[in-house]
């Protein structure tokens, strides 16, 4: 079985060493039996819609946002048929940004987005930065946590009717106000937090490998073998903790 996956602007989006979610996907999944074949997809590369079960884009600075965001703004349609098609999408942070409608930076530019992600973001004068902790219930019934590190200025709006991928339970999340954090569409999410993420939060990292793999699979999604995730829950509880005895939204 194997994995296709793009990796969105790996030399321009990849701070707080978001590269480090592709080595957590290649592992888990090689662990599995699964091969995850990546290719970079950069300024000017083609992006064919249906030839990647897996779409990854990490986060950046508002300069290297701006180089790749006219580029990535024409992609609009191959990445909305993707996202429609039921391909898996991980967006962190600057490239979450993108994928809505625009960032405006703080220079008060309007960086063009990919409008695949209902929501828009502005830059505020704060820095909204710290372990941050969040419920979520991606799987109907199974209540679990995501924790990260969040470091934006951006402060992102969802459209009304937007779900959010998860409820703050510490940490500034979306906006610092409004007690969401992320977005969700289908099989695509959108977070602000870095870390890397899915070394910590392992669960995510297995939800998105299964909505790729059934992606690939025609729809039918092969159950993945449970791995012993003692450090990983370890590296949880400590973020998780942190992220605790920063407490509430601010
Ligand atoms: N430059 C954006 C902001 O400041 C995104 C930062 C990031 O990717 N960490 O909000």
């Amino acid at each position: 079985m194997k994995v296709r996956v793009a990796h969105l602007y790996p030399e321009y989006l990849n701070i707080y060493a978001d590269r480090g979610n592709i080595a957590v996907l290649e592992s888990r999944a090689r662990w599995r039996g699964v091969e995850l074949e990546v290719q970079a997809v950069s300024l000017g590369d083609e992006l064919r819609p249906g030839a990647h079960d897996l779409l990854y884009i990490g986060g950046g600075q508002d300069r290297e946002q701006a180089l790749i965001a006219p580029d990535l703004a024409v992609r609009r349609e191959a990445i909305g048929e993707a996202i429609a098609g039921g391909a898996a999408v991980l967006a962190v942070c600057g490239g979450y940004q993108l994928f809505g409608r625009f960032y405006r930076d703080r220079d008060g530019a309007d960086l063009p987005g990919a409008g695949v992600f209902p929501l828009e973001t502005v830059a505020g004068e704060r820095r909204m930065i710290g372990d941050c902790l969040l419920e979520c219930e991606l799987v109907p019934g199974a209540r679990t946590t995501l924790a990260g590190f969040e470091n934006h200025a951006g402060v992102t709006r969802l459209d009304a009717g937007a779900e959010p991928l998860g409820r703050v339970v510490a940490g500034y999340g979306n906006d610092g106000a409004s007690g969401f954090e992320g977005v969700r569409v289908g099989n695509a999410v959108g977070t602000y937090l870095h870390g890397p993420l899915l070394p910590r939060n392992p669960w995510l990292a297995d939800w998105l490998l299964e909505r790729a793999l059934e992606h690939g699979n025609g729809g039918a999604a092969p159950e993945l073998a449970a791995l012993p995730d003692d450090l990983e829950r370890e590296a949880h509880a400590v973020a998780a903790g942190r992220a605790r005895s920063r407490g509430g939204r601010s």
